[in-house]
């Protein structure tokens, strides 16, 4: 039987064409139960070698967690975030919140976005206000990629996959507060490693580090 839409539905639609990506609901971009649906607890990895956390090889400390794989509609979600629908990252964020046990650190710090990005905004930052509202936590917006990095060796797929020690730099800070590291989606955990280090020639350690979703 066809379903036939409420008249309201229809002007949301025409005025508002948003839709939810997982139960289709017009007007709205992500329903708060349908979000929730989507994020579940995902065992922690290693940063270094992306093996379920402890690995046994490398410090227990680089370990990141996520709280969904980014397919189907968490794809969607996720590709929403970065096209313009600046709101969706503190939702996450509160919702992964919710997920993940809170943190033992000082304050969130989130992947800076890419100097070459013309996004105008940071995804990684709003899912890190989004933990930080939620958590109490303070969000520390202090990680840069290096000036000349990109133009210096541009960025090819197989260097974004080992990102150098250089590749991060971070603003002068409190040399003895621990931090949890905020990104988006984790591919390799290169980022993330890359930034541990920077945050570590800065005098910052990493403890812990959290996305919304694992690339697989
Ligand atoms: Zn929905
Ligand atoms: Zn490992």
């Amino acid at each position: 039987m066809p379903r036939f839409l409420p008249l309201v539905e229809i002007l949301l639609h025409a005025f508002w064409p948003t839709f939810c990506p997982v139960c289709g609901s017009l007007g709205s971009s992500l329903c708060e139960s349908c979000l929730k649906s989507l994020l579940k607890p995902i065992r922690a990895r290693c940063v270094v070698c992306g093996r379920d956390a402890p690995c046994g090889a490398h410090p227990r400390d680089l370990r990141v967690q996520a709280a969904s794989i980014y397919e189907s509609e968490m794809r969607d979600v996720i590709l929403r975030l970065k096209s313009g629908e600046e709101s969706l990252g503190r939702r996450l964020g509160l919702a992964c919140a919710a997920v993940f046990a809170k943190p033992d650190v000082g304050a969130l710090v989130p992947a800076p976005l890419h100097l070459k990005s013309r996004r105008g905004y940071n995804q990684s930052l709003c899912i890190a206000k989004g933990l930080g509202e939620a958590w109490g936590l303070e969000v520390l917006d202090i990680a840069r990629w290096a000036d000349d990095f990109p133009t210096r060796r541009g960025m090819s797929r197989d260097e974004r996959m080992s990102l150098p020690n250089d590749a991060f730099i971070f603003a002068p800070h409190d040399p003895n507060i621990h931090i949890a590291l905020v990104d988006d989606v984790v591919t390799t955990g290169s980022t993330l490693l890359s930034l541990s280090k920077a945050a570590l020639a800065h005098g910052i350690t990493v403890t812990r580090a959290f996305a919304v979703a694992f690339a697989s």
